[in-house]
Protein backbone atom coordinates (compact mmCIF):
# COMPACT_ATOMS: atom_id res chain seq x y z
CA UNK A 1 0.00 0.00 0.00
CA UNK A 2 2.88 2.67 0.97
CA UNK A 3 3.94 2.03 -2.64
CA UNK A 4 0.83 2.48 -4.13
CA UNK A 5 0.47 5.84 -1.91
CA UNK A 6 3.67 7.11 -2.89
CA UNK A 7 3.61 6.25 -6.61
CA UNK A 8 0.10 8.56 -6.81
CA UNK A 9 1.57 11.77 -5.05
CA UNK A 10 5.13 11.36 -6.83
CA UNK A 11 3.36 11.06 -10.20
CA UNK A 12 0.28 13.09 -9.71
CA UNK A 13 -2.68 10.45 -9.32
CA UNK A 14 -3.53 11.30 -5.88
CA UNK A 15 -2.82 14.09 -2.99
CA UNK A 16 -4.00 14.75 0.55
CA UNK A 17 -6.64 17.13 0.60
CA UNK A 18 -5.40 20.96 1.62
CA UNK A 19 -2.15 19.56 1.76
CA UNK A 20 -0.04 22.89 2.36
CA UNK A 21 -2.69 23.43 5.77
CA UNK A 22 -1.59 19.66 6.83
CA UNK A 23 -4.21 18.23 5.14
CA UNK A 24 -7.78 16.90 6.46
CA UNK A 25 -8.46 13.75 7.80
CA UNK A 26 -9.14 11.04 4.96
CA UNK A 27 -9.75 13.34 2.53
CA UNK A 28 -8.19 13.27 -0.66
CA UNK A 29 -7.59 14.98 -4.34
CA UNK A 30 -7.28 13.08 -7.40
CA UNK A 31 -4.15 15.02 -9.46
CA UNK A 32 -3.93 15.29 -13.01
CA UNK A 33 -3.29 11.62 -13.63
CA UNK A 34 -5.70 10.81 -11.38
CA UNK A 35 -8.71 12.04 -12.37
CA UNK A 36 -7.98 10.58 -16.03
CA UNK A 37 -8.15 6.97 -14.13
CA UNK A 38 -10.85 7.92 -12.55
CA UNK A 39 -12.66 9.59 -15.55
CA UNK A 40 -12.19 5.85 -17.95
CA UNK A 41 -13.19 4.05 -14.11
CA UNK A 42 -16.52 5.91 -14.67
CA UNK A 43 -17.12 5.89 -18.20
CA UNK A 44 -16.35 2.33 -18.55
CA UNK A 45 -18.82 1.18 -15.61
CA UNK A 46 -21.01 3.72 -17.52
CA UNK A 47 -20.81 1.90 -20.83
CA UNK A 48 -21.55 -1.31 -19.27
CA UNK A 49 -24.64 -0.29 -17.17
CA UNK A 50 -26.20 2.43 -19.31
CA UNK A 51 -24.64 2.70 -23.26
CA UNK A 52 -24.36 -0.88 -24.03
CA UNK A 53 -28.07 -2.43 -22.87
CA UNK A 54 -31.62 -1.23 -23.82
CA UNK A 55 -33.13 -0.86 -20.12
CA UNK A 56 -31.23 1.02 -18.15
CA UNK A 57 -31.28 5.03 -17.87
CA UNK A 58 -29.09 7.33 -16.26
CA UNK A 59 -29.41 10.37 -14.02
CA UNK A 60 -27.96 12.90 -11.85
CA UNK A 61 -29.89 13.80 -8.66
CA UNK A 62 -28.89 16.72 -6.30
CA UNK A 63 -26.92 15.68 -3.16
CA UNK A 64 -28.95 18.15 -0.85
CA UNK A 65 -32.75 16.25 -0.94
CA UNK A 66 -35.97 16.87 1.23
CA UNK A 67 -34.93 15.82 4.82
CA UNK A 68 -38.39 13.66 4.67
CA UNK A 69 -35.95 11.45 1.96
CA UNK A 70 -34.09 10.21 4.79
CA UNK A 71 -36.69 9.90 7.55
CA UNK A 72 -38.61 7.68 4.92
CA UNK A 73 -35.09 5.72 3.91
CA UNK A 74 -34.58 4.82 7.38
CA UNK A 75 -31.34 6.63 7.40
CA UNK A 76 -32.23 9.36 10.08
CA UNK A 77 -33.33 6.19 12.21
CA UNK A 78 -31.33 3.27 10.92
CA UNK A 79 -28.03 4.40 9.57
CA UNK A 80 -25.52 4.06 12.43
CA UNK A 81 -22.59 2.16 13.30
CA UNK A 82 -21.80 1.43 16.84
CA UNK A 83 -19.70 3.42 18.48
CA UNK A 84 -17.28 3.00 21.72
CA UNK A 85 -14.88 5.92 23.49
CA UNK A 86 -11.71 5.45 25.05
CA UNK A 87 -12.37 7.04 28.86
CA UNK A 88 -8.50 8.37 29.21
CA UNK A 89 -7.61 8.64 25.35
CA UNK A 90 -10.79 9.89 24.34
CA UNK A 91 -9.92 8.22 20.79
CA UNK A 92 -13.33 6.96 19.09
CA UNK A 93 -13.46 3.28 17.76
CA UNK A 94 -16.12 1.24 15.96
CA UNK A 95 -17.33 -1.00 18.29
CA UNK A 96 -16.73 -4.22 15.72
CA UNK A 97 -13.64 -3.28 14.96
CA UNK A 98 -12.04 -3.68 18.61
CA UNK A 99 -11.46 -6.82 20.05
CA UNK A 100 -11.49 -6.30 23.81
CA UNK A 101 -12.87 -3.39 26.18
CA UNK A 102 -9.67 -2.03 26.11
CA UNK A 103 -8.54 0.85 23.80
CA UNK A 104 -6.00 -0.40 20.97
CA UNK A 105 -3.78 3.20 21.38
CA UNK A 106 -3.63 3.46 25.12
CA UNK A 107 -5.26 0.34 27.01
CA UNK A 108 -7.53 2.55 28.32
CA UNK A 109 -11.29 1.80 29.43
CA UNK A 110 -13.89 1.87 26.63
CA UNK A 111 -17.14 2.97 26.86
CA UNK A 112 -19.90 0.19 26.24
CA UNK A 113 -21.48 0.84 22.63
CA UNK A 114 -23.74 3.50 21.30
CA UNK A 115 -24.98 4.07 18.13
CA UNK A 116 -23.38 6.87 15.66
CA UNK A 117 -25.65 8.29 12.85
CA UNK A 118 -22.86 8.92 10.31
CA UNK A 119 -25.18 11.36 7.91
CA UNK A 120 -23.67 14.52 7.56
CA UNK A 121 -25.50 17.79 8.25
CA UNK A 122 -25.60 21.14 7.30
CA UNK A 123 -28.19 24.01 7.21
CA UNK A 124 -29.90 25.15 4.05
CA UNK A 125 -30.75 29.20 3.54
CA UNK A 126 -29.32 31.96 6.20
CA UNK A 127 -31.21 30.54 9.35
CA UNK A 128 -29.14 27.79 11.25
CA UNK A 129 -32.12 26.17 13.50
CA UNK A 130 -33.65 22.68 13.73
CA UNK A 131 -36.03 23.76 10.75
CA UNK A 132 -33.47 24.29 8.33
CA UNK A 133 -31.40 20.81 8.68
CA UNK A 134 -30.41 18.87 5.43
CA UNK A 135 -28.13 16.71 4.91
CA UNK A 136 -25.48 15.18 2.81
CA UNK A 137 -26.64 12.12 1.08
CA UNK A 138 -25.05 9.14 2.52
CA UNK A 139 -25.73 6.93 -0.93
CA UNK A 140 -26.74 8.04 -4.50
CA UNK A 141 -29.90 5.56 -4.63
CA UNK A 142 -32.43 7.80 -2.74
CA UNK A 143 -32.14 10.36 -5.80
CA UNK A 144 -33.05 7.35 -7.92
CA UNK A 145 -36.45 6.27 -6.01
CA UNK A 146 -37.80 9.49 -5.46
CA UNK A 147 -37.34 9.85 -9.21
CA UNK A 148 -38.91 6.42 -10.37
CA UNK A 149 -42.31 7.64 -11.27
CA UNK A 150 -40.39 10.51 -13.72
CA UNK A 151 -38.36 8.17 -15.11
CA UNK A 152 -41.42 5.49 -15.65
CA UNK A 153 -43.18 8.17 -17.44
CA UNK A 154 -41.17 10.15 -19.07
CA UNK A 155 -38.93 6.99 -21.03
CA UNK A 156 -42.08 5.14 -21.29
CA UNK A 157 -40.10 2.30 -20.51
CA UNK A 158 -41.40 -1.31 -19.02
CA UNK A 159 -40.19 -3.48 -16.30
CA UNK A 160 -37.10 -4.95 -15.77
CA UNK A 161 -36.02 -1.04 -15.99
CA UNK A 162 -32.29 0.31 -14.31
CA UNK A 163 -31.74 3.23 -13.72
CA UNK A 164 -28.16 4.42 -12.86
CA UNK A 165 -26.81 7.05 -11.24
CA UNK A 166 -22.12 7.97 -10.81
CA UNK A 167 -22.31 10.76 -7.90
CA UNK A 168 -20.46 11.71 -4.47
CA UNK A 169 -21.69 10.62 -1.21
CA UNK A 170 -20.77 11.70 2.30
CA UNK A 171 -20.50 9.35 5.55
CA UNK A 172 -19.56 10.74 8.85
CA UNK A 173 -17.27 7.33 8.74
CA UNK A 174 -16.24 6.54 12.86
CA UNK A 175 -12.90 5.19 11.62
CA UNK A 176 -11.16 6.09 8.06
CA UNK A 177 -8.14 4.90 6.76
CA UNK A 178 -6.34 2.44 4.45
CA UNK A 179 -5.71 5.63 1.68
CA UNK A 180 -9.20 6.08 -0.41
CA UNK A 181 -10.29 2.72 0.45
CA UNK A 182 -12.24 4.91 3.81
CA UNK A 183 -13.05 8.20 3.40
CA UNK A 184 -15.41 10.81 4.56
CA UNK A 185 -16.31 11.69 1.17
CA UNK A 186 -16.07 9.47 -1.65
CA UNK A 187 -18.01 8.79 -4.86
CA UNK A 188 -20.42 5.70 -6.34
CA UNK A 189 -21.82 4.02 -9.06
CA UNK A 190 -25.19 2.69 -8.56
CA UNK A 191 -27.56 1.23 -10.47
CA UNK A 192 -31.21 0.38 -9.39
CA UNK A 193 -32.99 -2.45 -11.33
CA UNK A 194 -36.81 -2.49 -10.55
CA UNK A 195 -37.83 -5.84 -11.13
CA UNK A 196 -41.41 -7.83 -10.92
CA UNK A 197 -42.03 -9.48 -7.17
CA UNK A 198 -41.21 -13.15 -7.92
CA UNK A 199 -37.67 -12.65 -10.54
CA UNK A 200 -36.12 -10.92 -8.15
CA UNK A 201 -33.55 -13.79 -6.65
CA UNK A 202 -33.26 -14.62 -10.62
CA UNK A 203 -32.25 -11.08 -11.76
CA UNK A 204 -29.97 -10.97 -8.26
CA UNK A 205 -27.73 -14.01 -9.11
CA UNK A 206 -28.01 -12.34 -12.52
CA UNK A 207 -26.15 -9.24 -11.28
CA UNK A 208 -23.82 -10.66 -8.71
CA UNK A 209 -22.44 -12.38 -12.06
CA UNK A 210 -22.49 -9.50 -14.12
CA UNK A 211 -20.48 -7.05 -11.58
CA UNK A 212 -18.01 -9.83 -10.69
CA UNK A 213 -16.60 -10.16 -14.31
CA UNK A 214 -16.82 -6.73 -14.83
CA UNK A 215 -13.94 -6.35 -12.28
CA UNK A 216 -12.20 -9.42 -14.01
CA UNK A 217 -12.73 -7.79 -17.76
CA UNK A 218 -11.06 -4.93 -16.55
CA UNK A 219 -7.63 -6.56 -15.36
CA UNK A 220 -8.51 -7.55 -11.49
CA UNK A 221 -7.14 -11.06 -11.15
CA UNK A 222 -9.22 -13.54 -10.08
CA UNK A 223 -7.66 -14.71 -7.29
CA UNK A 224 -7.78 -11.29 -6.21
CA UNK A 225 -11.95 -11.46 -5.81
CA UNK A 226 -14.68 -13.67 -4.08
CA UNK A 227 -18.40 -13.11 -3.18
CA UNK A 228 -19.55 -13.07 0.16
CA UNK A 229 -22.76 -13.71 1.37
CA UNK A 230 -24.16 -11.52 4.21
CA UNK A 231 -25.04 -13.51 7.18
CA UNK A 232 -29.11 -12.85 8.66
CA UNK A 233 -27.80 -10.56 11.64
CA UNK A 234 -25.63 -8.51 9.15
CA UNK A 235 -28.40 -7.20 6.56
CA UNK A 236 -28.65 -3.78 6.49
CA UNK A 237 -32.36 -2.48 6.97
CA UNK A 238 -33.48 -2.65 3.48
CA UNK A 239 -32.01 -5.70 2.62
CA UNK A 240 -33.46 -9.31 1.67
CA UNK A 241 -30.15 -10.60 0.85
CA UNK A 242 -26.72 -9.22 0.02
CA UNK A 243 -23.59 -10.40 -1.58
CA UNK A 244 -20.34 -8.43 -1.09
CA UNK A 245 -17.68 -8.81 -4.00
CA UNK A 246 -14.62 -8.64 -1.91
CA UNK A 247 -10.94 -7.36 -3.35
CA UNK A 248 -7.72 -8.89 -1.57
CA UNK A 249 -6.38 -5.28 -0.45
CA UNK A 250 -2.90 -5.56 1.36
CA UNK A 251 -5.15 -5.23 4.91
CA UNK A 252 -6.88 -8.09 4.03
CA UNK A 253 -10.48 -9.29 2.02
CA UNK A 254 -12.99 -5.94 2.07
CA UNK A 255 -15.65 -4.68 0.04
CA UNK A 256 -15.13 -3.38 -2.88
CA UNK A 257 -19.25 -3.67 -3.86
CA UNK A 258 -22.01 -4.36 -2.42
CA UNK A 259 -25.53 -6.08 -4.55
CA UNK A 260 -28.12 -6.35 -2.28
CA UNK A 261 -32.13 -7.19 -2.79
CA UNK A 262 -33.54 -4.38 -1.17
CA UNK A 263 -37.46 -5.75 -2.20
CA UNK A 264 -39.99 -3.47 -1.98
CA UNK A 265 -38.90 -1.69 0.83
CA UNK A 266 -37.77 1.61 -0.68
CA UNK A 267 -40.82 2.17 -3.42
CA UNK A 268 -43.27 1.02 -0.55
CA UNK A 269 -41.75 3.81 2.35
CA UNK A 270 -41.68 6.44 -0.43
CA UNK A 271 -44.87 5.68 -1.25
CA UNK A 272 -46.67 5.67 2.59
CA UNK A 273 -44.11 8.53 3.40
CA UNK A 274 -44.66 11.20 0.45
CA UNK A 275 -48.79 10.25 0.31
CA UNK A 276 -48.15 9.23 -4.11
CA UNK A 277 -49.21 6.34 -5.39
CA UNK A 278 -45.42 5.16 -6.68
CA UNK A 279 -46.54 1.54 -7.61
CA UNK A 280 -46.44 0.48 -11.35
CA UNK A 281 -49.09 -0.74 -13.33
CA UNK A 282 -47.94 -3.94 -15.95
CA UNK A 283 -49.77 -3.62 -19.06
CA UNK A 284 -49.31 -7.43 -19.98
CA UNK A 285 -50.76 -8.85 -16.86
CA UNK A 286 -53.32 -6.40 -16.31
CA UNK A 287 -51.48 -5.63 -12.75
CA UNK A 288 -50.48 -3.18 -10.78
CA UNK A 289 -47.68 -3.98 -7.95
CA UNK A 290 -44.75 -2.31 -6.20
CA UNK A 291 -41.53 -3.67 -8.01
CA UNK A 292 -38.50 -5.28 -6.43
CA UNK A 293 -35.32 -3.69 -6.46
CA UNK A 294 -31.73 -5.39 -7.09
CA UNK A 295 -28.80 -2.71 -6.51
CA UNK A 296 -25.10 -3.26 -7.13
CA UNK A 297 -23.53 -0.30 -5.68
CA UNK A 298 -20.07 -0.13 -6.04
CA UNK A 299 -17.07 2.67 -4.90
CA UNK A 300 -15.18 4.57 -7.84
CA UNK A 301 -12.78 5.08 -4.97
CA UNK A 302 -12.21 1.89 -4.14
CA UNK A 303 -12.02 0.63 -7.29
CA UNK A 304 -9.54 2.33 -8.28
CA UNK A 305 -7.72 1.47 -5.85
CA UNK A 306 -8.10 -2.20 -6.36
CA UNK A 307 -6.91 -1.32 -9.90
CA UNK A 308 -4.27 0.49 -9.38
CA UNK A 309 -3.22 -2.24 -6.49
CA UNK A 310 -3.32 -5.29 -8.81
CA UNK A 311 -1.48 -3.29 -11.99
CA UNK A 312 1.21 -2.53 -9.89
CA UNK A 313 4.43 -4.75 -10.61
CA UNK A 314 8.13 -4.24 -10.00
CA UNK A 315 10.14 -6.24 -12.29
CA UNK A 316 13.89 -6.63 -12.45
CA UNK A 317 15.95 -6.64 -15.59
CA UNK A 318 19.88 -7.18 -16.18
CA UNK A 319 19.60 -6.45 -12.48
CA UNK A 320 17.35 -2.72 -12.90
CA UNK A 321 14.43 -3.00 -11.36
CA UNK A 322 11.27 -1.61 -13.56
CA UNK A 323 7.93 -0.56 -12.03
CA UNK A 324 5.47 -0.76 -14.29
CA UNK A 325 1.68 -0.52 -14.11
CA UNK A 326 -0.60 -2.67 -16.04
CA UNK A 327 -3.41 -1.17 -15.91
CA UNK A 328 -5.90 -2.25 -18.52
CA UNK A 329 -5.41 -0.11 -21.69
CA UNK A 330 -9.35 1.41 -21.24
CA UNK A 331 -8.78 2.73 -17.42
CA UNK A 332 -5.09 3.62 -17.97
CA UNK A 333 -4.47 8.21 -18.47
CA UNK A 334 -3.17 8.18 -21.31
CA UNK A 335 -3.20 5.32 -24.15
CA UNK A 336 -0.09 6.41 -26.24
CA UNK A 337 3.08 9.01 -25.49
CA UNK A 338 4.54 10.14 -28.34
CA UNK A 339 7.95 10.70 -27.75
CA UNK A 340 10.98 12.33 -30.07
CA UNK A 341 14.68 10.59 -29.37
CA UNK A 342 15.38 13.95 -28.35
CA UNK A 343 14.50 17.98 -28.67
CA UNK A 344 16.30 18.50 -31.51
CA UNK A 345 14.95 20.89 -34.22
CA UNK A 346 14.82 18.57 -36.61
CA UNK A 347 12.96 15.60 -34.64
CA UNK A 348 10.43 17.84 -33.54
CA UNK A 349 8.11 18.88 -36.68
CA UNK A 350 7.77 15.03 -37.57
CA UNK A 351 7.02 14.70 -33.74
CA UNK A 352 4.52 17.25 -33.32
CA UNK A 353 2.67 16.15 -36.72
CA UNK A 354 2.27 12.39 -35.50
CA UNK A 355 1.15 13.61 -31.82
CA UNK A 356 -1.12 15.86 -33.79
CA UNK A 357 -2.64 13.36 -35.57
CA UNK A 358 -2.83 10.65 -32.92
CA UNK A 359 -4.50 13.07 -30.18
CA UNK A 360 -8.06 12.99 -32.42
CA UNK A 361 -8.24 9.52 -32.17
CA UNK A 362 -6.19 8.60 -28.71
CA UNK A 363 -6.00 9.90 -25.07
CA UNK A 364 -2.39 11.29 -25.73
CA UNK A 365 0.58 12.77 -24.19
CA UNK A 366 3.82 14.73 -25.55
CA UNK A 367 7.10 14.60 -24.13
CA UNK A 368 10.56 15.09 -25.07
CA UNK A 369 11.90 16.49 -21.29
CA UNK A 370 14.66 14.04 -20.50
CA UNK A 371 16.47 10.64 -22.09
CA UNK A 372 14.46 8.37 -23.76
CA UNK A 373 15.40 5.47 -21.28
CA UNK A 374 13.82 7.83 -18.67
CA UNK A 375 10.79 8.54 -20.20
CA UNK A 376 9.90 5.11 -21.22
CA UNK A 377 10.03 4.33 -17.28
CA UNK A 378 7.49 6.95 -16.70
CA UNK A 379 4.96 6.05 -19.22
CA UNK A 380 5.54 2.25 -17.23
CA UNK A 381 4.89 3.89 -14.00
CA UNK A 382 1.70 5.65 -14.99
CA UNK A 383 0.55 2.68 -17.11
CA UNK A 384 0.52 3.96 -20.28
CA UNK A 385 0.26 0.83 -22.99
CA UNK A 386 2.47 2.03 -25.92
CA UNK A 387 5.00 4.48 -26.61
CA UNK A 388 5.79 5.96 -30.23
CA UNK A 389 9.37 7.09 -30.89
CA UNK A 390 10.56 9.13 -33.45
CA UNK A 391 14.07 9.36 -34.08
CA UNK A 392 15.91 10.47 -36.95
CA UNK A 393 15.73 7.44 -39.38
CA UNK A 394 12.17 8.12 -39.26
CA UNK A 395 13.17 11.69 -40.91
CA UNK A 396 14.32 9.19 -44.09
CA UNK A 397 11.94 6.34 -44.04
CA UNK A 398 8.97 7.32 -42.60
CA UNK A 399 9.08 4.95 -40.21
CA UNK A 400 8.28 5.21 -36.68
CA UNK A 401 8.55 2.93 -33.61
CA UNK A 402 5.63 1.09 -31.07
CA UNK A 403 6.96 0.04 -28.03
CA UNK A 404 4.45 -1.93 -25.67
CA UNK A 405 4.32 -1.37 -21.97
CA UNK A 406 3.88 -4.90 -20.63
CA UNK A 407 6.56 -6.65 -22.99
CA UNK A 408 9.29 -3.58 -24.19
CA UNK A 409 8.75 -5.21 -27.52
CA UNK A 410 9.16 -2.84 -30.08
CA UNK A 411 7.47 -2.43 -33.40
CA UNK A 412 8.48 -0.49 -36.12
CA UNK A 413 6.52 0.44 -38.57
CA UNK A 414 5.49 2.96 -42.09
CA UNK A 415 4.15 6.03 -40.29
CA UNK A 416 0.55 5.77 -42.48
CA UNK A 417 -0.17 2.54 -40.85
CA UNK A 418 0.71 3.76 -37.47
CA UNK A 419 -2.86 4.85 -36.38
CA UNK A 420 -4.67 1.92 -37.94
CA UNK A 421 -2.18 -0.37 -35.87
CA UNK A 422 -2.37 1.72 -32.83
CA UNK A 423 -6.49 1.67 -33.02
CA UNK A 424 -6.05 -2.56 -33.52
CA UNK A 425 -3.51 -3.26 -30.63
CA UNK A 426 -5.33 -1.21 -28.09
CA UNK A 427 -8.34 -3.37 -29.16
CA UNK A 428 -6.36 -6.36 -27.73
CA UNK A 429 -4.46 -7.61 -31.33
CA UNK A 430 -1.47 -9.34 -30.11
CA UNK A 431 1.80 -7.05 -30.69
CA UNK A 432 3.27 -9.49 -33.02
CA UNK A 433 0.85 -9.42 -35.45
CA UNK A 434 2.28 -7.50 -37.87
CA UNK A 435 1.19 -4.61 -40.30
CA UNK A 436 2.71 -4.30 -43.86
CA UNK A 437 6.08 -3.63 -43.97
CA UNK A 438 6.61 -3.79 -40.22
CA UNK A 439 9.18 -5.82 -38.48
CA UNK A 440 9.40 -6.59 -34.71
CA UNK A 441 11.68 -6.37 -31.52
CA UNK A 442 12.17 -8.40 -28.33
CA UNK A 443 14.60 -7.56 -25.43
P1 LIG B 1 -18.32 -0.84 4.68
O1 LIG B 1 -18.91 -2.07 5.28
O2 LIG B 1 -16.92 -1.04 4.12
O3 LIG B 1 -18.46 0.38 5.54
P2 LIG B 1 -20.79 -0.48 3.38
O4 LIG B 1 -21.33 -1.88 3.38
O5 LIG B 1 -21.31 0.48 4.37
O6 LIG B 1 -19.20 -0.50 3.40
P3 LIG B 1 -22.32 0.20 1.08
O7 LIG B 1 -23.31 0.97 1.87
O8 LIG B 1 -22.69 -1.15 0.57
O9 LIG B 1 -20.96 0.11 1.92
O10 LIG B 1 -21.79 1.14 -0.10
C1 LIG B 1 -21.56 0.66 -1.39
C2 LIG B 1 -20.13 0.91 -1.81
O11 LIG B 1 -19.75 2.27 -1.60
C3 LIG B 1 -19.10 0.11 -1.02
O12 LIG B 1 -18.97 -1.19 -1.53
C4 LIG B 1 -17.84 0.93 -1.21
O13 LIG B 1 -17.22 0.60 -2.44
C5 LIG B 1 -18.37 2.35 -1.27
N1 LIG B 1 -18.18 2.98 0.06
C6 LIG B 1 -19.00 2.91 1.12
N2 LIG B 1 -18.50 3.61 2.15
C7 LIG B 1 -17.33 4.14 1.71
C8 LIG B 1 -16.33 4.99 2.32
N3 LIG B 1 -16.47 5.44 3.57
N4 LIG B 1 -15.25 5.34 1.58
C9 LIG B 1 -15.10 4.90 0.31
N5 LIG B 1 -16.01 4.11 -0.30
C10 LIG B 1 -17.11 3.74 0.38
Amino acid sequence: MEKIVSLCKRRGFIFPSSEIYGGLNSCWDYGPLGIELKRNVKEAWWRSMVRERDNIVGLDTSILMNPQVWQASGHLEGFADPLRECKSCHQRWRADEVARDTCPSCSGELTTPRMFNLMFKTFMGAVEDSTSIVYLRPETAQGIFVNFSNVISTTRKKLPLGIAQIGKSFRNEITTGNFIFRSREFEQMEMEYFVKPGTDKEWFDYWVKERLEWYKRLGIKEEHLRLRPHATDELAHYARECYDVEYLFPMGWAELEGIANRGDFDIKQHSEHSGKDLSYFDEESKQRFIPYVIEPSAGVDRSILAFLLDAYEEEVNNGETRVVLRLHRTLAPFEVAILPLSRNPKLVPLAKEVYASLRRSFRSEYDDSQSIGRRYRRQDEIGTPFCVTIDFQSLEDEQVTIRERDTMSQLRLPTKHLEETLKAKLDGEPFDVLPPGATVWKP
